[in-house]
């Protein structure tokens, strides 16, 4: 089957999240007669993850067999095939099935396929799939990014912030204490915050996205709150310690979210970036060293129009070959090392 109709068989299996287990079943199918070892394993009932190994895998290639709603009918051109899954991600899926026919021809082997139900809806299938036993050295994820190397993608932190104050007349501004007067005082040290930068991420930023607070222009103000957005470079953690230290107990902080920066790894003779989403890769450390790589853009990705380009994503089925065996060249000289 060739890539572009292979592309064309996924999207035309839909599989919003919760309900992938025909496009599962349909890839095990396929795999097992290209002569992989196949495991359906139940993520949660009836949503199995795919785990196709040659021998014994030391390099996986993954990604996963959800999409978001709404379904979006498969449909193409000369130069484009779109549809729901066009790049997020059954064109990845099916370039990595058709690298992997690719490296069998050639003769390669110990290297397998990880399709995971769930990941635009709570990753259960990452979680689950994390669980399972392998002993992989490198795990390249697929998600669009435009063909390129992805390095790393930012983290976040989400803060709200709460001062409390005494209401008073605004004659008399002794006998109160404005809120809104110690917010803005907390928000301009957190302005001036010294904030970590990372040479491939560059600098942690700081959105103060919505402040509110008062009640009337005559009133010294009893309460106030501002929500925060922190993009980081580095753990959350140490993220923390420093927002802390800076609002000094002047303010009450809660926090709704917080995720660590993720870094990938690189490989020679490809041009690199870093993107913004996120992926099941933080939830997949159990599968070696992560590689982010796939055809299409996320700005097509859950959208009506989503679509991949067919010359991208022939150029990825060779891509995901080479990238797998020169993964499997550096495990060889690593060895031969030591
Ligand atoms: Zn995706």
């Amino acid at each position: 089957m060739h890539v572009f109709e292979l592309t064309r068989r996924l999207i035309e299996i839909p599989s919003l999240s919760g309900g992938e287990k025909a496009v599962a079943e349909f890839l095990a199918d396929y795999l097992s007669r290209a002569g992989f070892a196949v495991e359906l394993q139940e993520a949660e009932a009836n949503r199995p993850n795919v785990y196709a190994r040659l021998g014994e895998p030391d390099v996986v290639m993954s990604s996963h067999t959800d999409t978001v709603p709404p379904y979006v009918e498969f449909r193409e051109d000369e130069q484009t095939i779109y549809g729901r899954g066009a790049c997020d991600a059954k064109g990845v899926i099916a370039a990595m099935v058709k690298a992997a026919e690719g490296l069998i021809e050639a003769g390669v082997s110990d290297f397998g396929l990880l399709f995971v139900v769930g990941e635009e809806a709570g990753s259960a299938g990452a979680r689950a799939a994390n669980r399972v036993a392998n002993r992989s050295r490198y795990l390249i994820n697929g998600e669009p990014t435009e063909s390129k190397l992805a390095l790393g993608s930012k983290g976040a932190l989400r803060a709200a912030l709460k001062a409390t104050g005494r209401a008073a007349h605004s004659a008399y501004p002794h006998l109160g204490e404005s809120a809104i007067d110690k917010l803005l005082d907390v928000l301009g040290d957190l302005r001036r915050l010294d904030l970590p930068t990372d040479a491939t991420l560059g600098p942690s930023t700081l959105n103060i996205g919505l402040i509110r607070g008062g009640v009337a222009t005559n009133v010294v103000a009893p309460e106030a709150e501002a929500e925060l957005l922190f993009r980081i470079v580095t753990d959350a953690a140490s993220v923390k310690r420093l927002f802390e230290a800076a609002v000094r107990g002047r303010a009450e902080i809660s926090y709704s979210f917080a995720c660590d920066a993720v870094f990938m790894e690189s490989l020679d003779g490809f041009e690199t970036e870093v993107v913004a989403f996120t992926t099941d890769i933080p939830l997949l450390d159990g599968w070696g060293k992560p590689l982010l790589f796939g055809p299409g853009s996320i700005l097509d990705a859950h959208t009506a129009h989503e679509r991949i380009s067919k010359s991208e994503l022939l150029r990825a089925v060779d891509v995901y070959a080479q990238m797998t065996a020169s993964l499997k060249e550096r495990i060889k000289d690593s060895a031969s090392q030591h």
